[in-house]
């Protein structure tokens, strides 16, 4: 049995992480401040005998003895860490330096949940984890995209001269159920939007695209970089490489929901990147024959009957 450490625990993927790992027999620290995590989430794991919460802001530091630290704090919607841009930043940066700090003094190993918006708004397709990106340092994005990209960074550098034992992974678009309603990123929104019979928002001329990848694919991913060999760090993408413009997924989302919600443009967002999809060629190879499973249809079935239920409540 192992003690880890999951910060951000409370949130969208943090709470699918720490399930899987209790599930697989170790001890789960679940650490979060609730921005936009809430109990809800966690709310089943509750009375698990190996299952501890701890209300705490990673921008400060935190004692424990653990074995594994899976660094997931961070809002991930562009509305949540556009609400406080600063904030975005020192919880990236700040969070990064206090949690690899604890790495340093317990010996543990510390992975990186470090995102695709490393990459800008790319202008190599698809985007190889070599590819170093295109990214604004003075835009709306600037405060995760830059914020992750320096996280990264003190990552490798602790390594570096510290040997502290890192891994580093860098997430596409992950969606499925416990995304926050009202969390403003486009899988979320648009189902919302469907089961309401509102207006689909798409937002430029639907053109853009994004690789969208189910929850359980990325944890599956994530649990399987943290027990690679110590000497592979990566960064390494997770994400699925099937690509969609928005228009082909608000298309889908209708199909699927039998929704009557029409479709109405929206202004495109500042620096909103036009193309995305992950090279998983390293991530096949190293993570013992990993790729994603579940295809965009399913999961959007199971993400889908989770919003339906919880707007019906
Ligand atoms: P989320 O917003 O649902 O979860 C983030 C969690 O971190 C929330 O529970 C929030 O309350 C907590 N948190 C935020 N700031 C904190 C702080 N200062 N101290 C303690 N807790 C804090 O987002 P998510 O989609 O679950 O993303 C989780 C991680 O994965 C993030 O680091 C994000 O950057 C990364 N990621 C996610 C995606 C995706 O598509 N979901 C893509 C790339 C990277
Ligand atoms: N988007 C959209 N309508 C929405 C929300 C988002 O068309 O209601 C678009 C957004 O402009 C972007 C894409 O969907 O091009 C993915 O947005 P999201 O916020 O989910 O993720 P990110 O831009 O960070 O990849």
């Amino acid at each position: 049995m192992k003690r880890i450490l999951v910060t951000g625990g409370a949130g969208f993927v943090g709470s699918h992480l720490c399930e899987r790992l209790l599930n697989e027999g170790n001890e789960v620290i679940c650490l979060d401040n609730y921005f936009t995590g809430s109990k809800q989430n966690i709310e089943h794991l509750m009375d698990h005998h190996y299952f501890e919460l701890v209300r705490h802001d990673i921008t400060n530091p935190f004692m424990a003895e653990v074995d594994e630290i899976y660094n997931f704090a961070c809002p991930a919607s562009p509305v949540h860490y556009q609400y406080n841009p600063i904030k975005t930043t020192k919880t990236s940066v700040m969070g990064a330096i206090n949690m690899l700090g604890l790495a340093k003094r317990v010996k543990a190993k510390i992975l990186q949940a470090s995102t695709s918006e490393v990459y800008g708004d790319p202008t190599v397709h698809p985007q190889p984890e070599s590819y170093w990106g295109n990214v604004n340092p003075i835009g709306t994005r600037s405060c995760y995209d830059e914020g992750k990209r320096c996280a990264e960074t003190l990552f490798m550098d602790y390594h570096k001269e510290n040997k502290v034992k890192i891994k580093i992974i860098r997430i596409f678009n992950t969606y499925g159920p416990r995304m926050h309603p009202k969390d403003g990123r486009v899988v979320s929104n648009f189902i919302v939007q469907a089961l309401r019979g509102e207006d689909i928002t798409i937002f430029g001329d639907g053109t853009q695209t994004r690789s969208f990848q189910y929850v359980d694919d990325l944890v599956e991913g994530t649990v399987r970089m943290m027990n690679t060999r110590d000497s592979f760090i990566g960064p390494v993408n997770i994400g699925n490489p099937t690509e969609f413009t928005m228009l082909q997924l608000a298309d889908e989302i209708i199909n699927l929901t039998g929704s009557k919600s029409k479709i109405t443009y929206l202004p495109l967002p500042d620096d909103d990147p036009m193309q995305r999809q992950p090279d998983i060629d390293l991530a096949k190879k190293e993570l013992d024959g990993w790729e994603p499973k579940i295809n965009l249809s399913d999961g959007l079935k199971s993400t889908i009957s989770y919003f339906d239920t919880l707007l019906s409540q």
